[in-house]
């Protein structure tokens, strides 16, 4: 049986995907976003070994939660896709038992390694992280190309897709990245949220844990008035802004 490398676990998550969620962070992630808050997830080799016979186990513990607050499994990261096989088994066995899935990921994955985990996924949550190739390297150490090709997959396939966005102040709330976000949105039609996160340095305490130095020091915290500036230049293009 497949084992795959889990970072944590959380059970009553409730902001990746609708209701209660039971969210298994994967270990192991190729990008490298300088605002990441969660650096120890990074390493391939480090967290602990699961069976998806024993995640499944303890998922079904909270499937009563779930299922009355619409909730589900959200599979998040580190980048999920990094271990895609493991994913497409637990996704199967949580379908087999009437649990809704969800899929968090950076978008960073070839298309025939991400489709066998799609045929069982209800939701995808895509973080689109900067819009100007350049500047996306900059910020995540890859292309947006790939997460821009998986963004248009999956609306062919039609599967249902909440667009997350960090702003990040001086580094993705310009102008030229917004209205490409807005006009790129625009196009889908598979696009049921977009979420604006406003950055946040709570993360920074894990950098510096791990004796590594965080290169957005000194960046500020997004406000809700940037939250609202951005959210006018892509409603420019029609993409109302999903507030909590
Ligand atoms: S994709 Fe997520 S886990 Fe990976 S570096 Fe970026 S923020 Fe961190």
């Amino acid at each position: 049986m497949i084992k795959g490398r889990v970072h944590s676990i959380e059970t009553f998550g409730t902001v990746d995907g609708p209701g209660i969620r039971f969210i298994v962070f994967m270990q192991g992630c190729p990008l490298k976003c300088k605002y990441c808050h969660n650096r120890d997830t990074w390493d391939a080799k480090g967290g602990k070994e699961y069976t998806t016979d024993e995640l499944i186990t303890e998922v079904l513990k909270y499937s009563s939660y779930m299922k009355f607050s619409g909730g589900g499994l959200t599979v998040s990261g580190g980048e999920a896709t990094l271990q895609p096989e493991f994913v497409a088994e637990l996704f199967a066995k949580a379908k087999k038992n009437g649990i809704h899935t969800c899929l968090d990921t950076s978008g960073f994955v070839d298309i025939d390694k991400i489709d066998p985990i799609l045929d069982n996924t209800d939701l995808v949550l895509l973080d689109l992280k900067h819009m100007i190739d350049d500047k996306a390297k900059d910020l995540t150490g890859v292309t947006i190309q790939k997460t821009l090709k998986l963004a248009k997959h999956l609306d062919e396939r039609n599967i249902p897709v909440w667009i997350r966005h960090v702003l990040v102040p001086g580094i993705t709330d310009d102008r030229e990245n917004l209205e490409a976000l807005g006009k790129f949105v625009s196009t889908l039609n598979n696009v049921d949220r977009l979420e604006l996160l406003p950055y946040h340095t709570i993360g920074v305490h894990k950098w510096e844990s791990m004796g590594i130095e965080y290169e957005l020091k000194g960046v500020p915290d997004a406000t809700p008035e940037d939250i609202k500036k951005a959210s006018q230049v892509l409603k420019e293009f029609g993409v109302e802004v999903f507030n909590k």
